[in-house]
């Protein structure tokens, strides 16, 4: 099963997304977090999205379709995945729709909607501090869930660091550019995929919930 969660930035889709792959064993595929390890990197593409990730732009369409197409060729997502901020645009829903039919013909596709008040999203992401350690990736916030020790990982140790993209300026232009695009992507999956729309509020509630609504579109 490939699902799809939607939802502006600082939703939870990190946070839920890694819940659902551990739960669903699926592999998380984030786009965010593939772009980031490239800059880190210093890759040719690294190079080249640079500017786009620093001041909340998106990265142009070919670029990051043809990068989530390599991803999804890969071994470990060949039965499913939970994609993470991907697709943002219509073109990459239609991109990943042909890639999918082509590809993985007979996989089940279901999408997610993360739907949070936008007031409540800046608070949550000038917040948001995030673990180093790349396996780990937990996600903590100054004010709701602030780790036991100060910038430190209560799992496993590790520093915990803001993302350079997470100050006011540059969530304020990701939520636009999110809601620029946001009617036309839920439209899309409404037609096209089972969508699940919920106001994550309580984290436990929510993965349930998610769950309760995959488990019964799997059975389906
Ligand atoms: P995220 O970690 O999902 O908040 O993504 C961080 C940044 O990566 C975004 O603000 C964009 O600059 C870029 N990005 C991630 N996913 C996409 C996408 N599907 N399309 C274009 N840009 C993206």
């Amino acid at each position: 099963m490939y699902i799809v969660m939607l939802g502006a930035p600082g939703t939870g889709k990190g946070t839920i997304g890694k819940i659902l792959s551990n739960d669903l064993n699926l592999v998380h595929v984030s786009t965010g977090d593939i772009f980031r390890e490239q800059i880190a990197k210093g890759t040719k593409l690294g190079k080249k999205i640079q500017s786009y990730i620093d001041t909340g732009a998106l990265v142009p369409d070919d670029v990051t379709i043809e990068t989530v197409k390599s991803r999804l060729l890969e071994d470990d997502v060949k039965d499913g995945a939970i994609l993470d901020g991907f697709p943002r645009t219509a073109a990459q829903a239609e991109a990943l729709k042909g890639f999918l039919k082509e590809n993985k013909p007979n996989a089940k596709r279901v999408a997610v909607e993360l739907d949070v008040p936008d007031d409540e999203i800046i608070k949550r992401v000038v917040n948001r501090l995030i673990c180093t350690n790349k396996s780990c990736g937990a996600i903590y916030n100054k004010e709701t869930k602030p780790p036991k020790e100060e910038g430190i990982c209560d799992i496993c140790g590790s520093e915990l660091k803001k993302r350079k993209d997470d100050n006011v300026e540059t969530v304020t232009k990701r939520l636009e550019i999110y809601h620029q695009n946001s009617k036309e992507l839920i439209d899309f999956y409404k037609k096209n995929n089972a969508l699940y729309s919920i106001y994550p509020k309580e984290l436990d509630v929510a993965v349930a919930n998610i769950k309760n609504f995959l488990d019964e579109y799997r059975r389906k």
